[in-house]
């Protein structure tokens, strides 16, 4: 099922997003957490696209399993940014063989060595290049985006990263998914500035319950989301403790993803970072409300 589809029927939608694991174990460990969740019954899951080229693969193979195996709806997260057209239309015609019928359509981030052997000029300059790429190719494919409430750490400006918002939308895009951040005044601010600008597809917020402070302020670092200073205090005061900053972590999203609902998202996207229980706390009390 095309995922712009089930945002339109109506009901909140929830999503569970998870990275290919390094080894094979690491998959093993995944099936048995996806399991976990399973019973959850989230609307979709999906797979991120590593910026380790050898393991790219694993992100079609996981998606088709999750569809396959699980009967779960599934995306795959692709990325553009070091890609070519031929290698990019090679892994959607394997998407599509697989029956996957959505992708979120990423330009990544360059790496920082660049062994891909594809000469620069082929890449994808942006996310909005992939998305048009895959719509005029005319691939049975429903496209999503990322969104940046906290402004894409590269941007000119905020207004222009929200004009290329509109861009995304133009090539293709159906909805977005939100960086993970931590203040809701920062999604409901963006939201409206969104549609001033006539971007009507659902923009749903990406939330991360924390489980490692080192963990988090390596991310927002990466990605520029800000950890507000009261709870940063609160999370520093654990002092190692990693029961008490899962539980942490569980209460502050839990508050968040309620304070969301109450207030029109249209659905949750948690970033599980391949575990459950954070997940499965938070969700369970969301749906007994
Ligand atoms: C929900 C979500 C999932 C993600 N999954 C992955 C993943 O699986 N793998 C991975 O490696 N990374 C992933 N990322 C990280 C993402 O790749 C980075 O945030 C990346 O730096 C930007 O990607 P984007 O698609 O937003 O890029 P873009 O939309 O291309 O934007 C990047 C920057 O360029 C500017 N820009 C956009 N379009 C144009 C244009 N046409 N001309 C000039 N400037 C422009 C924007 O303002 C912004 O500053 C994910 C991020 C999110 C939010």
């Amino acid at each position: 099922m095309r995922i712009a589809d089930l945002y339109q029927r109506g009901g909140l939608v929830f999503s569970f997003e998870f990275f290919p694991p390094k080894t094979e174990k690491g998959v093993r460990n995944l099936f048995g957490v996806l399991d976990e969740l399973r019973s959850l019954d989230p609307d979709f899951i999906s797979v991120t696209y590593p910026i380790d080229r050898d393991r790219r693969p694993l992100t079609v193979d996981l998606v088709s399993r999750v569809k396959r195996e699980l009967g779960i709806e599934a995306m795959a997260h692709l990325t553009c940014v070091d890609a070519s057209r031929d290698e990019m239309r090679h892994v959607l015609e394997r998407l599509i063989e697989n029956g996957i019928e959505n992708v979120l359509a990423l330009r990544g981030d360059a790496p920082p060595d660049d062994q891909t052997h594809i000469p620069r000029e082929e890449w994808f300059p942006h996310a909005n290049d992939l998305a048009a790429f895959i719509r005029e190719s005319d691939m049975p494919l429903c496209i999503g985006g990322a969104a940046h409430p906290e402004v894409h750490p590269e941007a000119e400006s905020a207004e222009s990263d929200l004009r290329y918002l509109k861009v995304k939308v133009d090539a293709g895009c159906e909805f977005f998914i939100t960086q993970l951040y931590f203040n809701n005044a920062d999604y409901f601010d963006f939201v409206d500035r969104a549609r001033n600008l006539g971007v009507q597809v659902p923009i749903v917020p990406g939330i991360m319950p924390v489980s490692s402070v080192r963990g988090i302020k390596r991310m927002c670092a990466l990605n520029g989301s800000t950890i507000p200073s009261d709870y940063l205090r609160q999370l520093e005061a654990t002092d190692g403790n990693d029961d008490a900053v899962a539980a942490l972590g569980i209460e502050f999203a839990q508050s968040q993803c309620e304070e969301l609902l109450d207030k029109g998202a249209p659905g949750i996207h948690f970033y599980t970072l391949n575990r459950s229980s954070a997940t499965r706390e938070i969700l369970t009390s969301l749906r007994k409300r």
